[in-house]
């Protein structure tokens, strides 16, 4: 149980407040900056909004006033030591937020995490947090019903709405209770446009986005005894014959699990530094606790993991063999 009205009194009680997420950042992440940006600025408190990484291009409507920042070590530490508090949305390890995470571990100021992952490190010093909620975007939704701290705004409902639709995978996932219906039904009725916010974040993909799709399912293989793992491998070289960038591939880990008898599938992507490997699983196989045999993370059914020192053509084998162990285990 989230403790809202501690939170209230946090927000209330302070006035300026530094918001962040987590590296390649999400609708829900975006999403949620944006609304409780908002929900801030509606209070009268100072706030801005500083990422590590630059906010996808197709999120960007979600920012139309350009708040979010990309971190920048010499404009924004000091900022990081002056205000009275930073708030880390979205994620609850600080490896996420990668090139921030010294300074912000070094921050004195007041540090709160709202997150809805599993298997939170201890780096805060308030948790306001809940495997329970779809979303951050529905953390924050409930936080508002629950204290009434402001009106639920049509600037505060837009990137709550995004948030939502994006992390329930567009109400299809286990998350998706009739009270997230019904938190998507008033949504609308403040006025969120649900084709429109589908369209700008799905359907207006770069051409090299969808061509670079065609490579990854070009790789998709089947793995194990009996066919229940797939897998998909990006290399770099791919990426650079199509100038394609790494929020490019969100989603695409998904079609592994679009193949008959497939459980587990899994998107390997080597990067400019290091790679990245995407889990997802049906039912209780929890890869989250896979990636986390590699220094990863997330929620039973979607999770990743980050290497960067190590070959990802190494690390290939080793992780298809754990995630056969983790099918029949399981
Ligand atoms: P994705 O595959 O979409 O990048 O990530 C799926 C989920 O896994 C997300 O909920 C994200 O929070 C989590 N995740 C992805 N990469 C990492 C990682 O390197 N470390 C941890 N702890 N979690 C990750
Ligand atoms: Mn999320």
């Amino acid at each position: 149980m989230i403790d809202f009205h501690k939170l209230k009194n946090i927000l209330s009680g302070n006035n300026s407040f530094m918001l962040t997420t987590h590296v390649n950042p999400d609708a829900d992440a975006i999403g949620s900056e944006i609304a409780l940006c908002e929900l801030l600025k509606s209070l009268g408190k100072k706030v801005c909004v500083v990422n590590h990484s630059s906010t996808p291009y197709n999120l960007e409507f979600l920012d139309d006033e350009k708040v979010i920042e990309k971190y920048e070590k010499q404009k924004h530490n000091e900022i990081m030591n002056s205000v009275d508090v930073l708030i880390g949305l979205d994620f609850n390890n600080s490896d996420r937020i990668v090139s921030m995470r010294e300074e912000f571990l070094k921050s004195i100021k007041t540090k709160i995490i709202i997150d809805h992952h599993q298997d939170n490190e201890e780096f805060v010093n308030h948790y306001f947090a809940d495997t329970d909620y779809c979303s951050t975007g529905h953390i924050i939704y409930e936080f508002i019903k629950q204290t009434s701290i402001v009106e639920l705004t049509y600037s505060i409902a837009y990137p709550l709405y995004a948030a939502i639709m994006t992390d329930t995978g567009s109400f299809r996932f286990e998350r998706t209770t009739p009270e997230i219906h019904k938190i998507a039904a008033e949504l609308l009725s403040i006025g969120v446009n649900p084709t429109e916010v589908f369209d700008k974040i799905y359907d207006q993909s770069k051409f090299s986005k969808i061509k670079l799709l065609g490579k990854a399912l070009e790789s998709l293989q089947l793995y194990g005894d009996k066919k229940e793992i797939s897998y998909m491998v990006l290399n770099r070289e791919e990426f650079n014959s199509l100038n394609a960038l790494e929020s490019d591939t969100d989603s695409f880990v998904n079609f592994s699990l679009s193949v008959e008898g497939v459980k587990l599938g899994i998107l390997f992507i080597q990067l400019n530094e290091g790679f990245k490997v995407s889990l997802r699983s049906k039912g209780n196989i929890p890869v989250n606790k896979l990636a986390a045999e590699f220094g990863g993370g997330g929620h039973t059914n979607a999770s990743g993991i980050r290497i960067f020192n190590g070959k990802m053509e190494d690390f290939i084998p080793k992780i298809l063999f754990k995630a056969k162990e983790y099918l029949e285990r399981n």
